[in-house]
């Protein structure tokens, strides 16, 4: 039995939002982030923070990224990517929600991903099993099921099926991982043995 082996990497779409009282709506807002760093120095202390504003009215929120570090502390290449706003930098920190949520206390956060699939090894039409190897490259609120349903073709209640019958397995293993969001590092393996359309469905796996 030949087993399909695939990469997926997934990027979410949205970066987290915190909720913050916004005092000029006078409520509960949800913040989007600005790409943009805002830098203080005082002295041979600095202070960064990358900004977010109120999707209603614009109000900006401040997430802290450095709090008055000494500047010799502090690496050259990320204070130029700070002060020139690199989009990199800016995507690394938003999609950091642990640290967002630890600053902001609640955060929304999106299932919206796209999924950049690479084939490691074997071929769609002479494999009778699937392993996925997901890399995640920022906090999603997608559902696992519910992105192997979207990718594969495949409904949840059949995804739910071939793990009742073990025939769906998931590394690490947790308690109901399916309807968990998805995790980095996560394999899925699928023994798809006498399956009538598997062949759709390893395709659908690379592509
Ligand atoms: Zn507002």
């Amino acid at each position: 039995m030949f087993t399909l082996r695939v990469h997926w990497t997934i990027a979410p779409a949205i970066a987290p939002r915190p909720l913050i009282h916004c005092n000029r709506c006078g409520g509960v807002g949800s913040y989007r982030c600005s790409e943009k760093f805002r830098i203080n120095a005082n002295g041979k202390r600095i202070d960064a923070w990358l900004i977010y504003r109120c999707v209603d009215c614009d109000n900006s929120w401040n997430f802290a990224i450095l709090e008055r570090q000494a500047r010799r502390d502090i690496e050259p290449a990320l204070l130029t990517a700070l002060e020139c706003n690199d989009p990199a930098l800016a995507r690394r920190f938003a999609f950091d929600a642990a640290a967002l949520r630890n600053r902001a206390g609640r955060v929304e956060e999106f299932a919206d991903v796209t999924v950049d699939k690479a084939l490691l090894d074997g071929e769609p039409g002479h494999a009778s099993a699937l392993r996925l190897e997901l890399r995640l490259e920022g906090a999603t609120a997608l559902r696992l099921d519910r992105l192997l349903a979207g990718e594969l073709g495949l409904s949840r209640s059949r995804l739910r099926a071939l793990e009742d019958r073990r025939r769906l397995t998931v590394e690490p293993d947790g308690a109901r991982t399916l309807r968990k969001p998805v995790r980095d590092g996560v394999a899925i393996h699928i023994d798809l043995a006498g399956e009538a359309d598997r062949c759709a469905i390893l395709s659908a796996a690379c592509r």
